[in-house]
């Protein structure tokens, strides 16, 4: 068992800037099962900083799969039992996001997953590989939508499931609907810039204190010490996905924590990482959904959609270190791997 977590970010960053004007506020804490890290330049970055840790951790309350009292798991404990849940307006929002996400990805991106991750151990890192037969139980529960609704003109809403054993798990998004919400707590305050790594995350706000832009790395999934290329963020959220993430080995075989809905089993497209550029709850549900899709169907849906999960910028990386990098993030990108055996395209619409 390996479990990752870089003490600042899963992707590298690079806060470069000489001739810093004034120091940035800086909060780290654990919430959604990860460490996050939160600095802030400006006249109100403190304030900022910790607006957005209090946002973070009531969306954590919300969310958490193993609080039962978060409104996550209440949706869960009633499955099939006909009670409709009264949920927050965040709730809400994440739900319809990962409901577009399953329908826009054709099920790539999958929000009923939790049985299938509790069959594999990952929840409570008790690791095993499920019989056929669990799998195929376990799939069966994940057709059936949440059923969601706003109530009362968009204050509140509801949720239900319809079927005794289903259950959410919205591990793959909803780190990143916790950034589109962090950046627009943002946008209240006086600040000069910030750059948020809500576990990997990475949103940028603003400019940096020496007014250039901000740049993160990406990973080599191979050697994750290392980064494969970098590039200058500009107010977008930028999540990875990779195999090296999450993932246990049992008999000589690597099982990793992204799951390919059709099969139960662990995704195995010829992609070992996918980094995506875009709206918050875009990047992190697109990451895992192009994962699963693998590189040809994933540039091929980019190429044909320039709107909704076509529309962010993409960084895949195949198994034979190949790595395609779409046009919008092609000024000012680092190819750092090339030593190490990479090579690169930059791919147009
Ligand atoms: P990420 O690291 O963002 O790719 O998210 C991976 C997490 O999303 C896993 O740990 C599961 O909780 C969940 N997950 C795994 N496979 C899928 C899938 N195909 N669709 C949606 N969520 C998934
Ligand atoms: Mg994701």
């Amino acid at each position: 068992m390996k479990r990752m977590i870089s003490l600042l970010c899963l992707l590298g960053f690079f806060l470069s800037g000489c001739g810093v004007s004034r120091e940035p506020a800086q909060v780290q804490f654990f919430a959604m099962d990860t460490v996050m890290n939160v600095t802030v330049y400006g006249k109100e970055a403190e304030e900022a900083a910790r607006a957005v840790q209090s946002k973070i951790n009531e969306l954590d309350k919300l969310w958490s799969r193993t609080n039962e009292r978060s409104e996550i798991s209440r949706i869960n404990a009633c499955a099939g039992d006909g009670t409709v849940i009264d949920i927050s307006p965040e709730t809400v929002e994440l739900l319809i996001d990962a409901l577009t996400l399953a329908d826009e990805s054709g099920g790539a991106f999958n929000p009923l997953l939790a049985p299938v991750m509790d069959a594999w151990g990952f929840a409570g890192q008790t690791y095993r590989v499920p019989a056929e037969e669990e799998l195929e139980e376990a799939l069966s529960l994940a057709g059936t939508m949440p059923s969601v609704t706003w109530k009362d003109g968009g204050e509140v809403g509801q949720a239900s499931l319809a079927e005794v054993g289903q259950k959410l798990d919205l591990g793959g998004i909803a780190k990143g609907v916790a950034s589109d919400m962090a950046l627009r707590i943002l946008k209240e305050y006086d600040i000069d810039g910030a750059l948020l790594d809500l576990g990997g995350n990475l949103s940028t706000f603003g400019e940096k204190p020496d007014g250039s832009r901000w740049k993160v790395g990406v990973k080599d999934p191979m050697s994750p010490q290392q980064l494969l290329c970098a590039f200058g963020m500009d107010g977008r959220t930028c999540a990875t996905s990779g195999a090296y993430e999450r993932y246990f080995e049992q008999d000589g075989e690597i099982y990793h924590h992204i799951i390919d809905p059709d099969t139960g089993y662990p995704a195995d497209s010829d992609l070992i990482s996918v980094t995506v550029v875009g709206e918050g709850f875009l990047a992190d549900a697109c990451s895992t959904a192009f994962f699963v899709m693998g590189a040809e169907k994933t540039l091929q849906f980019w190429r044909e959609n320039s709107g909704g999960i076509g529309e962010p910028d993409l960084i895949l990386v195949t198994k034979n270190q190949h790595v395609y990098i779409t046009e919008g993030l092609e000024a000012g990108v680092d190819l750092l791997g090339e030593e190490s055996g990479y090579t690169y395209e930059i791919v147009y619409r």
